[in-house]
């Protein structure tokens, strides 16, 4: 007789095709918990608490459905306990369950937990796969081992060669393994990007729930129209959609910003994938099959942008984030302490570009790469923010902040916290960047054109202010080579004036 086996499955852990599900097994019970814990270890959007409860509510029904044995207990219950391993605790010792099984956490925090409760059980235990990634948890610490640097485009092009992902034979289709410069284009004409098909759910009980159990949460809702896909079958439709109106256009617009198209041509998947109603390769694989369709249509360009964002660099990441943990969480290269300015949790600043980025996360808990990275990521780090400070606002924020993705590209992409080993350059710029790939610039309190002054942009002189400041610690980085040398080229007068702006800018930082 097989023992009876309480199998944990966590909030992200949400894939009905592990092979835990292959077979019913009447012995075995899957366990599912709104933690308490997990609500509160930072302050969420409290659209991404409910995305996760009603993803984690639907998968049980889901699982319930296909004739699966599952205890779900809601933060509400009386069961429910404020950790998940005192509520296994109580489980295993009232019920006599005599195995425990969970599958390996991609947060670390709940891996650490976990195996401390696991090292107390004096019942069997064992720990799964989640069958989710392409690589192992450390294939890019193995891959780089010996190196001097770790990079994103090496560890790519040996994902692409390893999964046969764009390939022919051995070399990349097409001959070209990256196409980043063809895909720099500003949208002038928003109308262009097709509306997204979501979802219109009303949620207003599992927000009173919420609300009740003293949960305390940023941002706004709509808790009569829900906008995110919670189910397998409705993230899959979100990509199918994708494929359709989306990825033609996707590797051109991928930098661009604009103040009325939130999402433009990005895929909204990251939530679905990253608590794996969807695995990174069906969404690749589909996403090839759709070039291969329709090739007319679809530019190898958009494709490899796409298929890199799965492919590399959030494999990559991952890699990154179990490579670096736990001393990643508390690198500060340029030893930033300042604290982060209110209006990332209001929207109320002069500056154009900030106000869209941040209102829009309050108002929808996204936003796409080159926002997180070039708007509100670019200002943190050239006004020198404390990077614990960025990290806690972007976990917080996005419907898809999980640790183990949002760190590497907080602490180590955006803020270069841990000198250089997720990112080659602090990615950084003035407003000439954010002009080029945005219209925000075009109604701004601010003037783009001015490096100091009356209304100059802060981003300007923030920005030479950066590079003069730190100079030393960036002088043998060969991508910041030129701005460097024009920095040097700036006569004292100029300098002076530039320093002096960055001053007054970050005195009245809460003003700007
Ligand atoms: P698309 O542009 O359509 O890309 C497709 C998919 O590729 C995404 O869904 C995502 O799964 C993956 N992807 C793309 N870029 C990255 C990347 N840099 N790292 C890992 N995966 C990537 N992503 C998260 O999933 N969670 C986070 O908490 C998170 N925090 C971020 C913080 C900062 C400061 C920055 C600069 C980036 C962060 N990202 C994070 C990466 C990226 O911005 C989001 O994955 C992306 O914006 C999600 O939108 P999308 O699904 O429309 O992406
Ligand atoms: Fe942002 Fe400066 Fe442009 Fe204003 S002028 S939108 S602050 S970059």
């Amino acid at each position: 007789m097989p023992p009876r086996t309480l199998r944990l499955i966590l909030g992200d852990q949400l894939n009905e095709h592990h092979s835990w599900f292959h077979s019913i097994q009447p012995e075995t019970t899957y366990l599912i918990v709104e933690s308490h814990a997990e609500a509160t270890y930072t302050r969420h959007h409290i659209q991404k608490i409910v995305a996760f409860f009603l993803a984690m509510r639907l998968f049980a029904e889901r699982l319930t459905s296909l004739g699966h044995r599952v205890v779900y207990l809601q933060l509400d219950n009386a069961d429910n306990r404020p950790s998940i391993p005192e509520v296994i605790a109580s489980i295993i010792s009232r019920e006599g369950y005599e195995r425990f099984e969970y599958q390996l956490p991609d947060e670390y925090r709940l891996d650490q937990a976990l195996r401390e409760y696991c090292a107390t059980l004096t019942i069997a235990h064992a720990v799964a796969d989640t069958e989710h990634f392409y690589s192992a948890r450390a294939d890019v610490a193995s891959s780089f081992r010996g190196k001097k640097q770790f990079l994103m485009e090496t560890f790519y092009r040996a994902m692409r060669r390893k999964h046969n992902v764009l390939m022919d034979g051995n070399l990349p289709i097409g001959g070209q393994w990256n196409f980043d410069t063809e895909n720099r284009k500003k949208l002038t004409n928003p109308s262009l990007v097709p509306p997204l098909k979501t979802p219109r759910r009303d949620v207003s009980p599992l927000c009173a729930m919420i609300q009740s159990a003293g949960i305390s949460t940023i941002g706004e809702i709509d808790e009569h129209a829900f906008p995110w896909a919670v189910t397998r079958s409705e993230a899959l439709e979100q990509l199918e959609d994708f494929c359709r109106t989306r990825l033609p256009w996707f590797g051109t617009y991928q930098d661009a910003m604009h103040t009325e198209q939130e999402t433009v041509f990005h895929s909204t998947l990251s939530f679905a994938l990253n608590v794996k109603l969807l695995s990174p390769k069906e969404v690749v694989d589909r996403a090839v099959a759709e070039w291969q369709l329709r090739p007319e249509a679809i530019s190898l360009s958009q494709i490899e942008g796409f298929v890199r964002q799965i492919l590399g660099w959030r494999e990559y990441m991952r890699g990154l984030y179990w490579h670096l943990m736990p001393g990643f969480r508390s690198m500060n290269f340029f030893d930033h302490h300042r604290k982060l300015p209110w209006f990332y949790w209001s929207g109320e600043t002069k500056m154009n570009c900030l106000k869209h980025a941040v209102t829009q996360s309050l108002r929808t808990a996204y936003a796409h790469h080159i926002q997180r990275l070039m708007i509100t990521g670019n200002f943190a780090l050239l006004a020198g923010i404390d990077p614990g400070e960025v990290d806690e606002w972007y976990l917080g924020i996005y419907l898809d902040a999980l640790e183990w993705v949002q760190l590497p590209n907080t602490r180590g992409m955006s803020q270069f916290a841990d000198g250089g080993i997720v990112a080659s350059k602090p990615y950084i710029s003035g407003s000439n960047y954010i002009h080029k790939m945005s219209n925000y610039c075009e109604t701004c309190h601010y003037r783009r054109d001015l490096r100091h002054g009356d209304q100059s942009c802060p981003f300007n002189s923030l920005y030479w202010n950066f590079l003069d400041q730190h100079q030393q610690k960036l002088s043998n980085n060969p991508r910041l080579a030129m701005p460097l040398r024009t920095l040097a080229k700036f006569d004292d007068s100029e300098l002076v004036q530039i320093r002096t702006q960055a001053r007054a800018y970050l005195d009245a930082i809460e003003r700007l």
